[in-house]
């Protein structure tokens, strides 16, 4: 790589900087693509790409201080919206220079690309890890020294060919020897157990993504799905009256107005996770310090297996994540009116 390649790459960070990026990285298309095992690769989207490009904006820490986990959502949809922003901005800054960028939808569905693995064009994480600008987790969010897993990502495709900048030198997440993400997740979407002989969270990091979805999307397609088939299929009485007016079609209309609860609707996972500079921050709030109040959980060691044990749940928070049902349940003779 010239040097003029790489002070296109030094302008190009600098400018997305001042644009509000909180962290950027770059790596190489085509290297990406050769270790990607499904078609979420560059070369699916488009051809003669050189180099991707990912970026990040973090979440206010102020917006995660509260109990308020609708407040929580509205923060993230404003940091998917500066995500957007930001793309468009790369990819304006590219054109200028008479290269293309192509920004990769951070939240749409490609349903026709492939239907049995994730059908994003690509996974913003393994990018993110491939790029050096942070690592996934065990609970596979994107962790970065900044922020932890607390930022939106997004990336940008170019035919631009940008020295690619080095991978994250150490492991910010060391699996269940911390594990608190797995224990206070609602929904036991993340693993609480894994073999003793694993070398790395990297051998058995995991999200069991349809757990995590009656959780973090407890308003969306999953849900929905549900109780149609609720309806549908008879299995509850239903009073139409109330099932019209309930708070499950409050909020779906509300979902579908301004996103709130059809994703970023639990955040649990991201309270306890301890790397970032913002978590110093976070963890004085008396209120966060009840989400692993300290010796709440402990590693244990289980045959061949070591395991995260929850010593001192936080079980009164269970039912603000479990209402993907909420609907059904709430049209049903039985109930009470709201
Ligand atoms: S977002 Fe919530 S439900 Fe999903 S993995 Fe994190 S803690 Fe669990
Ligand atoms: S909470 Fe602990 S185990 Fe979970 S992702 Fe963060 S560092 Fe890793």
């Amino acid at each position: 790589m010239g040097e003029t390649t790489r002070a296109l790459k030094d302008e190009l960070k600098a400018y997305a900087r001042a644009q509000g990026a909180d962290m950027i990285s770059v790596g190489s298309a085509e290297a990406f693509d050769a270790q990607v095992p499904n078609l979420q690769k560059t070369s699916t989207t488009a051809a003669g790409m050189k180099s991707l490009i990912v970026f990040g904006r973090h979440m206010l820490t102020g917006a995660l201080t509260t109990t308020d986990v609708e407040l929580q959502g509205v923060n993230s949809h404003m940091c998917m919206d500066e995500i957007d922003r930001l793309s468009l901005a790369i990819c304006d800054w590219l054109e200028a220079r008479g290269y293309v960028g192509i920004a990769s939808p951070p939240e749409a569905a490609f349903l026709d690309l492939d239907p049995v693995k994730p059908m994003g064009t690509l996974d913003f994480k393994w990018v993110a890890e491939f790029c050096g600008m942070g690592q996934a987790g065990l609970e596979l969010n994107l962790l970065t020294p900044e922020y932890g897993p607390r930022q939106y990502m997004g990336v940008v495709m170019t035919d631009l060919e940008l020295e690619p900048d080095p991978k994250l030198s150490r492991d910010l997440c060391p699996g269940l020897k911390c594990g608190r993400c797995a224990v206070t997740c609602p929904t036991q979407a993340i693993p609480q157990e894994a073999p003793a002989s694993a070398r790395s969270v990297r051998d058995y990091r995991y999200l069991n993504k349809r757990q995590c979805s009656l959780g973090a999307q407890r308003i969306g397609i999953r849900a929905l799905h549900l109780n149609l088939e609720d309806i549908i299929f008879q299995r509850a009485p239903i009073d139409p009256e109330r099932l019209i007016d309930c708070r499950y079609m409050r909020e779906w209309w509300q979902s579908n107005n301004f996103k709130v609860g059809s994703f970023a609707a639990c955040f649990e996972c991201w309270y306890v996770c301890p790397p970032g500079k913002d978590f110093k921050q976070l963890i004085q709030v008396p209120y966060r310090k009840q989400d692993i109040p300290v010796g709440a959980a402990a590693t244990i060691r289980r045959g061949d297996k070591i395991a995260i044990v929850h010593r001192g749940p936080n079980p009164e928070r269970a039912d603000a994540y479990n209402r993907d049902k909420e609907f059904v349940k709430a049209g049903t003779v039985t109930q009470d009116k709201e």
